[in-house]
This record gives C-alpha cells, sequence and structure tokens, in this order.
C-alpha cells in the first residue's frame, strides 16, 4: 500500500478543489487533490460561463486570471424579451458591478496550469475513494492511485467532489439535513461555433417554454432551451433546436440568430440542494458537494468560489496560529450566502419558464412581474445587485459583524 501524508486532503478537480488547492498552496499549506476523471476530461467539460465581479477577483487575487482578463467577456447588462419585446436591463448602471464570460473549462484549465507550475501534486483517474476516520484528528483517504492501493492521511479531508461525489455520501447518516427541490423541466444546452448573436444574455420567456442566448468567446454561443425533464437528445435533431431557439427569441415576429455547427449538446436537470451543515469533523464541503442550484441564475460556481474563499482564510486561519473560528463558522456563514443564491436562483426560475402546471392565472402573474422588472428602477435594482452578486458580498460583510445574521 502507498502511503501519503498532507495537511489537505481535497477530494475532486473540479473549480472547488482545484481553487482551494492553489489557495492554500499560495499560502505556505500543502494538499493533495484526488480526482476521479482523466485530466483531458476535466479541461474539456462544458458547464457553467457567467462569473460574478468577486469570483473575477478572487481568481485575479490567486494569480490565475491572465487568460481572463484577456479573453473574457465584460458584460454590463442583459437583455429580456417577452411578449414579442425586448428590454434591457443595465445591471452595472444600477449596481456598479459587472458580469464576466469565460467557460468554466477555461478557469479549469488556468487552475491546473497554475497547480502545475507551483508543484501541487494533483491525482487524475483516481479510482474508489473512500473517506475514514472523519471525527478524528487524522482522517484519511484510500483510493487506487496509478493502478496502486493508496492511503492519503491529512489534518483535514476537504470535499469538493461535486453533486455526484462519494464525501457527502460517506458521513454518517443524521449527521446533516438536506432540502431538496426537482423542477418539473430540463434545459438542453448547446455550444456552436458561430459568433453570438448580440454581446449580451438575452432572457427569453416564450408561451413555449425560456431560451437563452449566452456566449463563451466572440466565436462560440452557448443556447438553452427549456426541454421535458426526461427529454431525449434524439428527439432533439440540430434543424428542430435552431428553429425553437428561433421562435422563443423572436422579437416582434421577426427572427434573427446567428447559426452554426453544434460542437456539444447536453440536457441538465433543473434541481436545488442544500446540506446542513456543510461540515462533519474534520471533513469540510464546499461547491456542488454541498449544494446546488438550477443553472438559471448562474450561481453554481459563482457560489463555489465563495465556500472556497472562506474555506482557504480558515485553514489558513487555523495552520497560522491555530484559531479554530473561522472553521467553526465556515458552515454557518457559508450557508447563509448559500440560501440567498438558492432564494435568488428560485425567483429567477419561477420568472423565466412556464411551469407544466400553470394556467392562464399563473401566466398572468409572470407577465406583471416581468412588466414591473423592465418599467420600475426599484425592482430592476434589487433584483440586478442579486443577479451580479453585490446582495451575497453584502450579507457576507454583514455577517462578519453581525452573527445574528447567520
Ligand atoms: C449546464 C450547466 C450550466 C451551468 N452554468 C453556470 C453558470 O453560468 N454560472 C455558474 O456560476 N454556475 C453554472 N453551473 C454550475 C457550475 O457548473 C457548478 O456549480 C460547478 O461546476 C461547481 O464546481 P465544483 O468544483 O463544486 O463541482 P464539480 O464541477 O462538479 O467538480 C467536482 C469534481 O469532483 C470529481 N469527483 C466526483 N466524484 C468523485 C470521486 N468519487 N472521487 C474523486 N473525484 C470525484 C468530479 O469528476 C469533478 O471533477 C452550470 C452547471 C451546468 C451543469
Amino acid at each position: 500500500m502507498r502511503r501519503l501524508r498532507t495537511q489537505v486532503v481535497i477530494v475532486g478537480a473540479g473549480p472547488s478543489g482545484l481553487l482551494l488547492s492553489h489557495l492554500l498552496g499560495r499560502r505556505g499549506i500543502a494538499s493533495i487533490v484526488v480526482e476521479r476523471r482523466a485530466r483531458e476530461y476535466v479541461e474539456q467539460r462544458v458547464r457553467a460561463g457567467l462569473l460574478e465581479q468577486s469570483t473575477v477577483e478572487l481568481l485575479r487575487e490567486a494569480g490565475v486570471a491572465d487568460r481572463l482578463d484577456r479573453g473574457g467577456l465584460v458584460h454590463e447588462g442583459f437583455e429580456l424579451r417577452f411578449d414579442g419585446g425586448q428590454h434591457r436591463v443595465p445591471f452595472t448602471e444600477l449596481t456598479g458591478w459587472t458580469t464576466c464570460m469565460y467557460g468554466q473549462q477555461e478557469v479549469v484549465k488556468d487552475l491546473i496550469r497554475a497547480r502545475e507550475a507551483a508543484g501541487g501534486p494533483m491525482y487524475f483517474g483516481v479510482d474508489d475513494v473512500a473517506i475514514f476516520d472523519m471525527d478524528t484528528d487524522s482522517p484519511r483517504v484510500t483510493c487506487t492511485l496509478e493502478g496502486e492501493a493508496a492511503e492519503i492521511v491529512g489534518d483535514f479531508i476537504a470535499g469538493c467532489d461535486g453533486f455526484h461525489g462519494v464525501c457527502r455520501r460517506s458521513l454518517p447518516a443524521g449527521s446533516f439535513r438536506a432540502y431538496e427541490h426537482v423542477y418539473p423541466f430540463a434545459w438542453l444546452g448547446i455550444l456552436a461555433a458561430v459568433a453570438p448573436s448580440t454581446e449580451e444574455l438575452i432572457y427569453g420567456v416564450h408561451e413555449r417554454g425560456f431560451a437563452l442566448h449566452s456566449m463563451r468567446s466572440p466565436s462560440i454561443s452557448r443556447l438553452y432551451l427549456q426541454v421535458g425533464p426526461e427529454e431525449p437528445l434524439a428527439d432533439w435533431p440540430d434543424e428542430r433546436i435552431w428553429a425553437e431557439l428561433r421562435t422563443r427569441l423572436a422579437v416582434d415576429g421577426r427572427e434573427g440568430l446567428n447559426e452554426g455547427p453544434i460542437l456539444s449538446r447536453g440536457v441538465t436537470a433543473m434541481r436545488s440542494f442544500v446540506m446542513e451543515p456543510m461540515q462533519y469533523g474534520r471533513v469540510f464541503l464546499a461547491g456542488d458537494a454541498a449544494h446546488i442550484v438550477p443553472p438559471s441564475a448562474a450561481k453554481g460556481l459563482n457560489l463555489a468560489a465563495a465556500d472556497v474563499r472562506q474555506l482557504a482564510a480558515a485553514f489558513t486561519a487555523q495552520y497560522a496560529d491555530g484559531t479554530r473560528e473561522l472553521l467553526d463558522r465556515y458552515s454557518r456563514d457559508g450557508l447563509a450566502a448559500v440560501w440567498q443564491g438558492q432564494e435568488f436562483s428560485a425567483v429567477m426560475t419561477s420568472l423565466l419558464h412556464p411551469f407544466p402546471t400553470d394556467g392562464a392565472y399563473e401566466a398572468r402573474l409572470r407577465q406583471a412581474r416581468l412588466r414591473d422588472l423592465v418599467t420600475s428602477r426599484a425592482s430592476a435594482t434589487a433584483f440586478a445587485e442579486s443577479y451580479v452578486g453585490l446582495s451575497r458580498a453584502r450579507l457576507a460583510a454583514t455577517l462578519a459583524t453581525d452573527p445574528r445574521l447567520g
């Protein structure tokens, strides 16, 4: 059996695990990352693309934003289309904050390169990960590493292994409470080799279902359609996808969408999940391992980054002078932010999607909310503060001085 020792064992090389490992490395704290998938797979996995300003700033602080600063598309507003009309929500004018479009797989590539350059140990293609001795001073991970049975002992384990990972499922029964909501629809997402049709995101609310026009670069578009929860991809040939996007994103009956070869496609379930607390013994969970949101408000990666910022600061304090206070507060403070992200994701999901159970009454309510958003500066500002992540940042700052809000 191969035996390794480190300070923090990190399970999962998604954005959470890699960023945590990198931030810890910059503060002189050793970690080992173990990832089930191959490096090529995690570097190509197409997912998030909208980074809040605070996430961009964190990546800059971590020294991994050179490519992002060169290639990221900074946005100051988005377009909302409904009832055949188009309306701009100028969120930067309303809040002072911007967002940035930069693919999650690019963030992952930047982090892997930075870990490599720093000589941080990362293992890909690791099978059979299991965690033990979680409530002792020496929690350990066992796995099959490069074909050999291995044991990695740490002071802590960080479970950054996503919603389907092993860490949360390994915690003792009854050690956490789970909150879950499953939506009765899904998103069919495509990546297309075509220049975006507009510079900003377009959220299209249509009686046939929601559609989103997004982008990853000046030559790559990302588009989504609301579809049934069990929709087989085989039912969606290219022409049907483009026709549906054209219809749902039309303005006054006019269709205008750049179309090109579809590079990848997938169906994403719409689900919300939160575990409380995000910790057991010396195991701390971060990102999708502890909570997920439907992609409508683009909060998943940003909430993951916020967890990691806090967890890295807590480990730093622990190793600097033995202060456990931040580690003890990690779950409480993190969950306050997580629930704010959950709430806004739920608001945005119900604003944008016709539900299968909706009647004419619910459709009229949605229309009234949309009209309010594009005519009331107060409503638009409140919405924009959540959209760009400002309200969550404000809550986090307040929590530091008023723990009763946690
Ligand atoms: C279609 C789609 C669009 C999205 N759009 C946005 C967006 O615009 N903005 C946004 O903020 N968020 C978005 N999200 C959410 C975002 O992608 C996630 O929140 C983000 O990936 C979370 O990062 P993570 O590192 O916590 O988890 P993950 O990215 O899931 O990484 C977990 C890692 O752990 C590994 N792992 C799992 N099990 C094991 C195991 N047993 N052993 C070892 N390793 C394991 C996995 O292979 C994976 O590499 C979107 C998600 C989807 C699916």
